[in-house]
Formats: C-alpha cells, sequence, structure tokens
C-alpha cells in the first residue's frame, strides 16, 4: 500500500493537491483501500489507510476519506476501475467552479475515455447526492469535474489514475488559457472517434516497460 502513499505524494508535489483535501483509493479484494480522512500528504503513513468492504464497513482506528460513497459507488459500477483518485487542483476546481465541460479543443481530452470531460453539479462534499452526481458525470469516462470542489479520475490501476489527473489538470489549465480569447474551436466528432481508436492501442510500450520493472 506504499504505492497508494506514493501517489498522495505525487500528487501534492504536482500541485494538484494541498494539505489534507483530495484522497485516493485502490480496489482490493471484494472492497477497496482509501485515504484516511483530514490526514496530509507529509504526514500519511501506509498503516493509517482503511480497508473498507462494499456496505461502507471498515474498522481500525482510522476513520475512512469522508468521500468513501463515491469511492465505493465507482467499484461498485465499474468494474474497469482499479484506483480512483480526488483531487482539488486548481485548473480543474477553477473550470469546475464555472461549472464548465472540457470540450474536446485538445485530442488529449480522449484520455478520458471521450470527446468531453463533464462537469457533476454541485452537491456538498461527503453525500450520496455528490456520488451520485459524480457517477452520471463519469458515464463512460473517467474523469469528471465536481462543481465548485475539484475533480475524479479512475484508473485500471493507479498508475493511470494519476496520469488521468494529472493530463486532465493540464488541459484544464490550457483550457483557461484560452477562454479569455473566446470559445476554443474543438475538434469534430469524427477526429475524436479516430483518437478514441488509436488510444486503444497507444501506450502500449508504457504497459512493456511497467511489467519489466
Ligand atoms: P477527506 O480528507 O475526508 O478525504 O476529504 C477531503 C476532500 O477532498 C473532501 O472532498
Ligand atoms: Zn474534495
Amino acid at each position: 500500500m506504499e504505492a497508494v502513499v506514493a501517489a498522495v505524494r505525487l500528487l501534492a508535489d504536482r500541485g494538484l493537491n494541498q494539505g489534507a483535501s483530495g484522497n485516493v483509493s485502490v480496489r482490493r479484494g471484494n472492497g477497496f483501500v482509501v485515504t484516511p480522512s483530514g490526514v496530509s500528504a507529509d504526514v500519511l503513513r501506509a498503516d493509517q489507510l482503511v480497508a473498507m468492504d462494499m456496505q461502507g464497513g471498515w474498522s481500525g482506528a482510522w476513520k475512512p476519506s469522508s468521500e468513501w460513497r463515491f469511492h465505493r459507488d465507482i467499484y461498485a459500477a465499474r468494474p474497469d476501475a482499479g484506483a480512483v483518485v480526488h483531487c482539488h487542483s486548481p485548473a480543474a476546481t477553477a473550470l469546475a467552479v464555472l461549472g464548465k465541460t472540457l470540450p474536446a479543443f485538445h485530442y488529449m481530452v480522449a484520455i478520458a475515455g471521450g470527446s468531453d470531460v463533464r462537469c457533476a453539479p454541485y452537491a456538498t462534499f461527503g453525500t450520496q447526492e455528490l456520488s451520485d452526481a459524480a457517477l452520471r458525470a463519469l458515464d463512460g469516462r473517467r474523469a469528471c469535474l465536481l462543481a465548485h470542489h475539484g475533480m475524479i479520475a479512475i484508473g485500471k490501476d493507479l498508475a493511470q489514475a494519476v496520469d488521468v489527473a494529472v493530463e486532465i489538470e493540464f488541459l484544464c489549465d490550457l483550457y483557461l488559457r484560452l477562454l479569455p480569447l473566446g470559445a476554443p474551436p474543438v475538434l469534430p466528432a469524427a477526429e475524436m472517434a479516430v483518437v478514441l481508436e488509436k488510444f486503444k492501442s497507444y501506450g502500449a510500450n508504457a504497459q512493456v516497460v511497467k511489467a519489466a520493472t
């Protein structure tokens, strides 16, 4: 579970999270392991991670992330999800405050699995309402924005979930730079379909490198 701690630190080091904001989980057995609530990246230890079942049950000294519901609901609804990253990264959160969908203004938007990244309507943090809204926005996607809150990224494993979060933050930053210049042009749906098809085999080298290390 050191990988979860490393991911939390990476997100903090890259400026995608600050203090205790955000949370990370990985699927494990019939449930998942999630970061504890309110513990900042710089003091987080692997023994503080909380193992949860799909009913929301847990034991131990450390309370699970207040957002365990959307982590649980993603694992229940999405067999493709092996890890979930949530962050309050500056650009994604700024776009989320505006309630904007990230359109296909750059081909890398396809990293989230479709031709846009939706923004879920606002709901209080830690609620089932937020989880329900997030699951709807994540339909067919590996990422969504959360209005007035932040971003969620999903991966088949932790490395992919972190990659998606980092890339979506980059794209939101780029998009915010363009917005003052007028609505950025977007790629045609047919081109995004081509890119999405190419993405099915792109990255094969990364998998070989991972398997060899
Ligand atoms: P936790 O510290 O409880 O995980 O909450 C942080 C957060 O981002 C809530 O949305
Ligand atoms: Zn949050």
